[in-house]
C-alpha cells in the first residue's frame, strides 16, 4: 500500500465528490523543501523562517536569508512556496533580541506585532525575500495578524521597498488565522490578503485560552472543540470564496480532522512533508459531501467528545 501512496504522491488530489484540494508542506529549511519535494508536496504551505534565526548569537544577514529563501524556491520548482516572516516572542525566544520579560509572552509581542520593536530586523527579511528569483513562485505570509488593517501595513510597507528596489512585480501576500479576532473579521481580511491560512496551533490556543504547551490541558485543547470549528467555519464564511484558505497546524495532517476540513471548504492542506504520500491518498478516498451534510449537527454540538464520537464514524462511512 506504501509503494501505491508514494507513486501516486506526486499526482494532484481531487476527492471522490470532484474537490480539488492541494496537499503542501510545513519546512523549517531548504532541506526540508528538497523533502517535501521529494515526498510529492504540491507546494511548501508553510516554511516558519523562525529556525533560521534560532540557536545563534546574532540574526541571519540579508544576503544569508536570500539564498535559504531561494533554495527552498529552487527546490519545489514550479510550485508555490509560502515563507513565514519571523514568528518569535511566546514560546520562541532569540538571545540576540532584548524583549522584556512579560508575565503573558503567548499574548504579547510575538508575530508581526515584532514589526514595531524590531523594524531594521523584520525590514531586513523582508528585502531579503523580495530578493528571491522568481518572485512569482514565493508567497509571503504573515503570523499573529489581527486584523486587516495589520496587514495593510505590512503590504505598503512591501511595495514601498519593491519601489526602492525598483521590482516590477510583487510575491501574493496573506495572513495567518490564528488569532480569534482575525477569523471572526476574516471578510475584510479576504479584501486585503491574496490567501489566508489558519494556525490550528494558535487558533485553538486563543479560543480556548489554552496554553498550547500546557501538558496539563494537552488533552483538552482539541481542535474539534465545537467553539474552535466556528472560528474556523467563520474564516471560511467570511472570505467567501474571494481568496483561497489553507489550513498549516497540526489539524491539516489528522486524520480525523482533515477530512473534516475539506468538508468544510478549505482549499489546502498543508502538513509534514513525512504525511504527504498519506494525506493525498486518504482524500482521494473521501466523498467530503457526506460529512459536508452533517456540519450543521456537528458544530451544534455541545463540546469535544461528541465531536468526536460523531465525527469518527462518519468520517469513515465517508471514505
Ligand atoms: C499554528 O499556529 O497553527 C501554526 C501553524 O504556527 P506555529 O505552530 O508555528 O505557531
Ligand atoms: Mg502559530
Amino acid at each position: 500500500q506504501a509503494e501505491a501512496e508514494r507513486a501516486e504522491s506526486h499526482l494532484e488530489v481531487h476527492t471522490r465528490d470532484s474537490r480539488f484540494v492541494e496537499v503542501a508542506a510545513n519546512i523549517g529549511s531548504s532541506e526540508e523543501a528538497r523533502l517535501a519535494a521529494d515526498n510529492g508536496a504540491d507546494g511548501v504551505g508553510l516554511m516558519r523562517s523562525e529556525f533560521l534565526f534560532l540557536g545563534r548569537d546574532r540574526a541571519p544577514d540579508e544576503e544569508e536569508q536570500r539564498r535559504e529563501y531561494q533554495a527552498s524556491v529552487e527546490a519545489m520548482g514550479p510550485r508555490p512556496v509560502v515563507i513565514r516572516t519571523l514568528d518569535i516572542g511566546a514560546d520562541k525566544q532569540l538571545p540576540y533580541l532584548q524583549l522584556p520579560t512579560v508575565p503573558n509572552p503567548a499574548l504579547g509581542v510575538r508575530g508581526m506585532r515584532l514589526w514595531q520593536c524590531e523594524p531594521e530586523l523584520l525590514d531586513t527579511q523582508l528585502r531579503a525575500l523580495l530578493g528571491v528569483r522568481p518572485l512569482r513562485h514565493l508567497r509571503v505570509m504573515v503570523p499573529m495578524v489581527s486584523d486587516a488593517s495589520e496587514l495593510e501595513w505590512v503590504r505598503e510597507r512591501m511595495e514601498a521597498m519593491a519601489a526602492e528596489m525598483r521590482l516590477t512585480e510583487l510575491p501574493l501576500l496573506g495572513a495567518m488565522i490564528e488569532v480569534p479576532s482575525a477569523a471572526l473579521c476574516s471578510a475584510s481580511m479576504a479584501n486585503v490578503a491574496d490567501f489566508l491560512s489558519i494556525g490550528t496551533n494558535d487558533l485553538t490556543q486563543y479560543g480556548l485560552a489554552m496554553d498550547r504547551e500546557d501538558p496539563m490541558l494537552a488533552s483538552q485543547a482539541d481542535v474539534l472543540h465545537p467553539g474552535v470549528l466556528r472560528l474556523i467555519q467563520a474564516t471560511l464564511d467570511g472570505s467567501g470564496g474571494r481568496c483561497p484558505v489553507a489550513v498549516c497546524g497540526a489539524a491539516a495532517g489528522d486524520d480525523l480532522v482533515g477530512p473534516l476540513l475539506v468538508a468544510m471548504g478549505v482549499n489546502e492542506l498543508s502538513v509534514e512533508p513525512a504525511r504527504v504520500a498519506a494525506v493525498k491518498a486518504r482524500l482521494r478516498r473521501l466523498d467530503a459531501s457526506v460529512i459536508a451534510r452533517e456540519l450543521d449537527t456537528l458544530l451544534a454540538l455541545p463540546d469535544v467528545d461528541s465531536v468526536r464520537q460523531t465525527l469518527a464514524p462518519l468520517v469513515e462511512s465517508a471514505l
